[in-house]
Order: C-alpha cells, then sequence, then structure tokens
C-alpha cells in the first residue's frame, strides 16, 4: 500500500474506477468476444497442455506496487493463463466428475460479479432468486414446502453442513455451546466402502473423528449391502455405541453406484436414523425420465447434497444442501448477532436469510447463474443432456466388450466406465498410458484403482462430449496400449 503522502490532502475524487470509462469499455467487449471464441473455438485446441517453465516461473513476481493497464494485464492472461487450464470445458475432457459450463452460466457470472452483491442475506432480490432455486431444488425432489436449502461451494461443503444438521438433530441444541461431550463419542454414522472421501473428512471436521464412521461392504456394483448395515448398527447398538447416521451415495464417485435408497430409509426409519444422501453428480439424474426411477427414496431423505456445477453444467462452484426439517437445519447454524439485527422493513428486513442457513457469512451470488441455466434450457433439456452422457457412456462399454485387447473393471451404470488395457504389467501401463493421453491433448481421462487394479476412468459429464470423442479416447488407448506393453 501506498503510505499517505504528508502535507497534501488526498484527491478527494480518486476511486478505482477507471478515469476514462469508453477505454475500459473497449477492453470489455474485446474480452467478452474473445471468450465466446474461447468456448466456441474448444474443439480445435488440446484438451490440456503442458505449462511450460517459463509460463511458470513468470508467475513468481514480487507484489505489484503500481497498476499496469488492464490491457497488458489481460495480454497476460491471453498468452499466460488461459491456454493452460485443466481443460473440463472441452469435450474430451473426461476425467474425475467435472462439468463443462455454458456460455449462458458465464454471461451470468459476469452480471453477478458487475452486481457485485453480498447474499448473505438482506432485503434484496437476489435472495429472492436464491429461494426460488430453493423452491425448484424441493419441487426436483419431491421435498416440502418447509424444506431448506442453500448454496455452498460444492458437495463436500454440503456433506459437512449436513452432518452438523443431523449432529444437532440428534445431540440438540446444547452440542452448539457444550460440543460433543461424552454422548458424541458414542455417536456412530454409516457409509459404504466406495463413498467420496470427503464424507470422512467432514466426519473429521464435524468433530466426530473418521473411526466413528463406519464403513460398509458393497455389492459389485458398489451398492452399499443393506443386511451388513442393519447387522452392524445391530453390533455397535449392543456394544453401547449410538448409530444416529446414515450416508448414502447417489453416484459413486469411481463407478456411479447409486445405493438402494429406498431400502436405506427402510433402515433409517426403523432405527431412528437420520439419512444424508451424497448424489454430488447423481442426484440431479432425477431430471432424467429414466435415470430418476433408479433414485427411488431420494425423497425420503432427511438431506441431500450435490452440485450444479457437475451435471447440471452450471460454471464453478455451485454446490448446494437441501434439508427436509428447514427449522433444524435453521437452528443449526443461525447465530444471533447485534451487526446482524433483522427488521420488518428497510434493508434488514426479510429473515430469515442464506446465512442463517450456512457456515458462510458473506456470498456471492451462486443462484443467478443456475437460475440462468435452468431457465435458458429448462428440464427437459437438462434431464436429456444427462441421459446422452449415460448413452455415450453405454457407446464406450459396448466398444471396450468388443475390443479383446481392453477390458472392462466395473459395470457401466450411469455415465462412468472404468476400463483398461490388458498387459503384463498392466498397472504400470495403464498409468502411462492416461499420462500419455494427458499429454496428446486428445483425451483426459482419469485414473482410480478398483479391486487392486488401476483402472482407466472415463466420466461423460460435459455436454459438449460425443462420439467422435469417444472413438477418439478408444483409438488412442489402442495405440498407445500397443506402443506401451
Ligand atoms: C465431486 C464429488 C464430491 C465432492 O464435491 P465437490 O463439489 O467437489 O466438493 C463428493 N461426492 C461425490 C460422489 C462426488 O462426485
Amino acid at each position: 500500500m501506498k503510505p499517505a503522502s504528508r502535507g497534501t490532502l488526498p484527491e478527494v475524487d480518486e476511486t478505482l474506477d477507471p478515469e476514462d470509462w469508453d477505454t475500459l469499455r473497449a477492453e470489455g467487449h474485446r474480452m467478452l468476444d474473445d471468450m465466446f471464441d474461447h468456448i466456441a473455438g474448444v474443439r480445435e485446441r488440446p484438451v490440456w497442455r503442458p505449462i511450460p517453465a517459463e509460463t511458470r516461473a513468470r508467475f513468481r513476481e514480487d507484489l505489484p506496487r503500481d497498476g499496469v493497464d488492464v490491457a497488458d494485464i489481460y495480454r497476460e492472461f491471453s498468452e499466460h493463463i488461459a491456454p493452460y487450464t485443466a481443460g473440463n470445458i472441452h469435450p474430451g475432457f473426461m476425467g474425475w466428475v467435472n462439468g463443462g459450463g455454458t456460455a449462458v452460466g458465464m454471461l451470468a457470472e459476469m452480471l453477478a460479479a458487475g452486481l457485485n452483491t453480498n447474499v448473505a442475506g438482506r432485503n434484496q432480490m437476489p435472495v429472492e432468486v436464491e429461494r426460488q432455486i430453493v423452491l425448484w431444488v424441493r419441487r426436483m425432489f419431491g421435498f416440502p414446502d418447509t424444506a431448506s436449502g442453500v448454496f455452498v461451494t460444492g458437495t463436500s461443503m454440503a456433506n459437512l453442513m449436513g452432518i452438523l444438521v443431523a449432529r444437532s438433530a440428534r445431540i440438540g441444541p446444547s452440542v452448539r455451546q457444550r460440543g460433543l461431550l461424552d454422548r458424541g463419542a458414542r455417536l456412530i454414522a454409516y457409509t459404504s466402502v466406495a463413498t467420496h472421501g470427503c464424507i470422512a473428512q467432514a466426519m473429521d471436521g464435524a468433530g466426530f473423528g473418521t473411526d466413528a464412521l463406519r464403513r460398509i461392504p458393497v455389492d459389485r456394483c458398489h451398492r452399499i449391502d443393506t443386511d451388513a448395515l442393519r447387522a452392524r448398527i445391530a453390533a455397535d447398538r449392543a456394544a453401547g455405541f449410538e448409530p444416529f447416521l446414515v450416508i448414502g451415495s447417489a453416484g459413486t464417485v469411481d463407478i456411479g453406484a447409486i445405493d438402494d435408497l429406498a431400502a436405506l430409509h427402510g433402515v433409517c426409519r426403523d432405527e431412528k436414523l437420520w439419512l444424508h444422501i451424497d448424489g454430488a453428480f447423481g442426484a440431479l439424474g432425477v431430471l432424467s425420465p429414466e435415470i430418476a426411477p433408479r433414485l427411488a427414496g431420494i425423497e425420503s431423505a432427511d438431506s441431500i447434497a450435490f452440485d450444479f456445477h457437475k451435471w447440471g453444467q452450471v460454471p464453478y462452484d455451485a454446490g448446494f444442501l437441501l434439508v427436509r426439517d428447514g427449522e433444524q437445519h435453521r437452528r443449526t447454524f443461525a447465530a444471533p448477532a447485534a451487526y446482524l439485527r433483522r427488521e420488518t422493513r428497510g434493508l434488514a428486513a426479510g429473515s430469515p436469510w442464506p446465512c442463517d442457513y450456512s457456515l458462510d457469512m458473506s456470498r456471492g451470488f451462486r443462484a443467478l447463474k443456475t437460475w440462468f441455466t435452468l431457465k435458458a434450457y429448462g428440464t427437459e433439456r437438462l434431464g436429456a443432456m444427462i441421459d446422452r452422457t449415460c448413452a455415450l457412456a453405454r457407446c464406450l462399454e459396448a466398444k471396450i466388450a468388443a475390443e479383446p485387447k481392453l477390458e472392462l473393471l466395473a459395470p457401466v451404470q450411469l455415465n462412468i466406465v472404468c476400463f483398461r488395457y490388458r498387459a503384463d504389467d498392466a498397472d504400470r501401463v495403464n498409468a502411462d498410458i492416461v499420462a500419455s493421453l494427458h499429454e496428446s491433448g486428445i483425451a483426459a481421462p482419469s485414473a482410480t484403482m478398483l479391486d487392486g487394479r488401476l483402472a482407466i476412468r472415463a466420466a461423460i459429464v460435459n455436454h459438449r462430449t460425443g462420439m467422435r470423442d469417444i472413438e477418439a479416447l478408444m483409438s488412442a488407448v489402442l495405440e498407445l496400449g500397443a506402443r506401451k506393453s
């Protein structure tokens, strides 16, 4: 920071706004045009390219003391940042589970940034937009009008918050003052061995510790074994523990398995346990008439965590937590503070606010890009897009089954295909194939371990992915495999 010069008064009119709006306006239009071209022409570029050492090194410069022209900064962005992202907007990107985003979502992000409103709360339409999304999400999942919802960064945070709501529902409001104490040490949660790692992190973060999470075995399709779950609950009760929570999966990260959610609801009803669903990408399958029946039971959950930024194609980030008992949700997070006083009129009206349902206070306008996306495409088209990603996965599965050099490592249930090239030393060969695929820029699957075997994992999440990308992946894997084994 520049020290205020002594003796002279600061320029009273000096702000961070441009002196000449026309120059910035022209720059802005150029950036917007370039970014449309960047998205429209994504197929012409490699999915990913390695970052040159000089480029990386440029970003070790000293803290800037004097400002430079936005045009110069933008040139640096165009040359040194934009070409070297992870590439998940590219149709050949199939790694992990990443959404592709849309130009419509991008525009909404720009508008939200322009408004620069803090959606912690207050009497403003952006809060109503978030409430509109809460209403839509209730409809999607068949939840009652008393259910609450809130935007967060992603499903990792939504899972942690879901567990905190379950925690206060079981222990009561005293947990917020007194912590877990003795009783907390006996509380036990259950999930399958196929659940995402953020659940264990959330158990840690919520103060239970990961030992309080029982990992129940799965069938060959990676669905939780509900008989084993019931048996484990009984054994824990007999040993003096207090079961309180079951976390089901609607789309596991490795192979896209959906637990029998209706059966999990049955267990939770009988045992009086909270049912939380990690539906990070899979929950939005409710928009597809084909997938929705396989999610039956999700409407009975106590809470659901999911992302609009995966299958929903909303730009990062847009995680969401939905809670059946909205009052319980509010009681878990609302924190009275004098400076957050609510009124019945003026800017401080309109309680409760989103910050009453979350650990976040300041928060951006994530609801706007989600609202634009849902309105621009509608649930039918989004559902059809979700179906298409699953159809592509089935095509890839069929091609693998017909190719003797390849082997399928898990049944394809949604949009994820796990396979590998047959070879001696197959783990090394396939890890090598994945890295070479990345470097080739043709396709970007990721790798995972299934039953101790390294799998090439193609998760078709991007709405831009088509048959030619599946074919390009297949032929590149076969060619690299032949070269490396
Ligand atoms: C992606 C994912 C998560 C984590 O969600 P984030 O939005 O990355 O925090 C959790 N569970 C599953 C099944 C996932 O696919």
